[in-house]
């Protein structure tokens, strides 16, 4: 068996080399290096594949997640709700503004945010009075949209901004809506290893909304007004570089059929696996981009034994997360228990993911499937 990539970039490079490398040269060539004509395209480009009106490239996911809640001045004494399975840019990016994260755990199928318990969450804090409920970040982990038709009601309902943190979720669906079109506004990353990754940080923000894109693409550039030099409140330096959008619009253009792929190897994964393991549960009207394949171990020990066995076979997994956010070292002056949050808890004991991209093969996964259940038999 050749090495097996957990997402394997050299095979992508390979199938996109000749576009990719036209496209670095033509920006050292143009020497536009910043906000070049690329960038440009790529925003009408991500506007035109997500249905969104207003794309805002940005300098990474993270980014992306701060800006709207900038554009909402959102900050102390402000509640905003976020799963605590996830990665930590989703609260951090609360955090930096001196709001207070309100972790949400999640349903134990899809792994995204239960609107049972974010509603709970916005009772408790409405309840105690200390925070106001302003935004909700909703995450579509592992490619899967969360549960926006039932998120987007209770976000109604007490006036607060939704936001998709898409920065796993580009490409998936909800009845044929696509991922980075849900909420206010959506955050998506370009980082490597994500399904559309660039070849460094990038990422994008995305809203409907005329007069916030034009406040987000204030805030992006050092709160700039009519010109570059005038500036009318606090911003950020947080553009996209044109080599990265040059790189990115050749892997737009392979996307849909690297998704395609991704879907087909799910697909395989899960008729081979499926009596041993709880393979990923895919709602109705629901579509994956599978950027990540995750499955549950029985326990902790069991994942253990799994993990090592893989590893000596030669076969690459992650861990998507081996902690909870709640109970996160950073957070502990919120308080939080053990016990508060049991699915993403339980789950942070028990998933991990195997190696899954645009470009591999049956004989990869084969090989994979066969030495994991050699392990659990
Ligand atoms: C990767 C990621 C981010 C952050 O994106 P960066 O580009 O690394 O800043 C935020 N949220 C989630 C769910 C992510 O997976």
């Amino acid at each position: 068996m050749e090495k097996i990539a957990f997402n394997d970039l050299g095979a992508q490079y390979r199938h996109l080399k000749e576009e990719i490398d036209k496209g670095i040269a033509d920006v050292i060539s143009g020497c536009h290096f910043i906000s070049g004509p690329q960038t440009e395209e790529l925003e009408k480009e991500l506007c035109d594949y997500t249905g969104r009106k207003f794309c805002v490239s940005t300098s990474n996911g993270t980014d992306a997640l701060l800006m709207p809640l900038m554009a909402k001045g959102i900050g102390r004494g402000d509640a905003v709700f976020v799963p605590a399975l996830t990665f930590f840019a989703t609260a951090e990016v609360a955090s930096l503004l001196g709001a207070t994260p309100v972790f949400c755990d999640v349903e134990e199928d899809t792994f995204n945010m239960d609107p049972k318990s974010l509603e709970k969450q916005v009772e408790k804090v409405v309840k105690e009075g200390k925070l106001k409920p302003k935004a909700v970040i909703a995450v579509d982990l592992f490619g899967q949209p969360a549960a926006f038709p039932e998120i987007e009601p209770i976000c109604k309902k007490y006036g607060m901004t939704l936001i998709e943190d898409a920065a796993q979720g580009f490409g998936g669906q909800i009845n044929g809506k696509k991922a980075c079109s849900f909420g206010d506004f959506s955050a998506t990353s370009f980082f490597p290893a994500k399904a559309l990754g660039c070849y460094g940080d990038g990422g994008a923000v995305f809203t409907d909304d005329e007069e916030q894109a034009a406040l987000l693409k204030s805030i992006r550039v050092h709160g700039k007004g009519s010109f570059k030099y005038e500036n009318v409140r606090v911003g950020l330096n947080a553009r996209l570089d044109t080599l990265q959008a040059a790189i990115l619009l050749p892997k737009l253009h392979a996307f849909d059929k690297e998704t395609e792929h991704r879907n087909w190897a799910a697909k395989r994964y899960a008729d081979r696996l499926q009596d041993k393991f709880q393979v990923p549960v895919v709602h109705d009207g629901y579509f994956s981009s599978f950027g990540y394949y995750t499955l549950k171990a029985e326990s902790e020990e069991q994942r253990s034994k799994i993990l090592e066995g893989l590893k000596t076979a030669g076969v690459p997994t992650m861990i998507y997360y081996p902690m909870p956010l709640h109970l996160q070292k950073v957070y502990a002056p919120l308080g939080y228990q053990e016990g508060d949050m049991p699915i993403s808890e339980k789950l942070c004991k028990t998933v991990f993911s195997l190696p899954m991209h645009g470009y591999i093969t049956e004989d990869v996964i084969d090989y994979i499937c066969k030495t994991l259940l050699g392990l659990v038999s």
